[in-house]
């Protein structure tokens, strides 16, 4: 018979707030379920070298409303072998964790996915990263306090853009999805956003400026997806092929993973860490939590982690319009 005594819960991959409000509710719905909980630190790496603590109730006070991770996050290289997950399998017999709630991006569910193949171990997901890049979930926990931050930096760039009469190409994360900037292009009234979803940066470039985006006006804010050369290249080209523009150049960097969460990632998390813990007990495996419609579904790994989230293009006509 399926016995679920103790489960291991662990941050993976990069952090994301809300990440504390998803450990919170799980451990928390665990140890309601009379389900014992080891805090696994440092992401799969923890799994391999034993970093593991017993969590009670107290454990999880007073972090809803942080940032980042107290598990801590890593990349864990040696996880990606047979013999690293031999070890960390090892490691979950040792510690009699019977389950496990993984918390991450498609990485860790691909990781998570080998893992519970290969030793029959229960998994289940939640979807913890900014970028909002995972199948069957309309948002991720994070995704939503990163675009806030986002738009909060754009607006006081827009103040001295105004100011100065200056272009900025505004580059935000999202190296394979286009969420964070059409979202936050759209929510800050920037002129544009160049996404890897639609063609290259410089074709994208050239669409913007025939549509007469060098007339419209004399301040723009052009978000820009990280990758393919990112806004550097395209301020370097804006320079070379239009001298008289003054365009220059934000890299938000990593402040966007930071801050509190807003009260939708915590509402999310929260939900979500729940379920985790109604999945594992009704023997559900290898699935992540996802949220459609404000609905709570379980997702397969495979169909979270397929590389083709669709973004909805229809804002990149609205976000045209309200441009003019
Ligand atoms: P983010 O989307 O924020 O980058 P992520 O979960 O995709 O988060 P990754 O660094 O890609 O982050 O993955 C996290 C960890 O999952 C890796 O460090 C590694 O330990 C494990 N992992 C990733 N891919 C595999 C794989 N193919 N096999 C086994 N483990 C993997």
């Amino acid at each position: 018979m399926y016995k679920l005594n103790c489960i291991g819960i662990l941050t993976s991959g990069g952090d994301a707030p809300g990440m504390n409000a998803a450990i919170r509710s799980v451990t928390r719905a665990a140890i309601f379920n009379h389900i014992r909980v080891k805090a696994i630190y440092r992401g799969y790496k923890g799994l391999i070298t034993g970093e593991i603590k017993e969590f009670h109730t107290e454990d999880v006070s007073n972090i809803i409303q942080r940032g980042g991770t107290i598990l801590k996050t890593a990349r864990c290289q040696e996880f990606t072998t047979p013999e690293g997950r031999k070890i960390a399998y090892e490691t979950m017999v040792r510690e009699e964790i019977d389950a496990l709630v993984v918390i991450g991006g498609d990485g860790t569910f691909t990781g998570a996915r080998i893992f519970a193949q290969e030793y029959n171990v229960p998994i289940v997901g939640l979807p913890g990263t900014i970028d909002n890049d995972l199948c069957g979930t309309d948002s991720t926990i994070g995704y939503d306090t990163a675009l806030n931050t986002i738009v909060e930096a754009v607006d006081k760039i827009r103040d001295t853009a105004n100011s100065h009469e200056r272009l900025f190409f505004v580059e935000v994360m999202g190296r394979d999805a286009g969420f964070l900037a059409l979202n936050s292009a759209l929510a800050s009234g920037a002129e544009a956003a160049i996404i890897p979803e639609e063609q290259t940066n410089e074709e994208q470039l050239e669409e913007l400026i025939k549509n007469g985006f060098r007339k419209s006006k004399n301040s723009s804010i052009v978000i820009v997806a990280e990758g393919g050369g990112g806004a550097t290249a395209l301020a370097e080209r804006m320079k070379r092929d239009y001298p008289t523009f003054d365009a220059r150049v934000t890299i938000l960097g990593h402040l966007q993973r930071g801050g509190t969460p807003t009260a939708y990632d915590r509402i999310i998390a929260s939900r979500m860490g729940v379920a985790a813990i109604d999945a594992l007990l009704d023997e559900q495996r290898s699935v992540m939590v996802g949220l459609v419609h404000d609905e709570l579904v379980l997702v397969p790994f495979t169909k979270a982690i397929k590389d083709d989230k669709p973004i909805n293009k229809s804002k990149i006509g609205v976000l045209q319009i309200l441009s003019i």
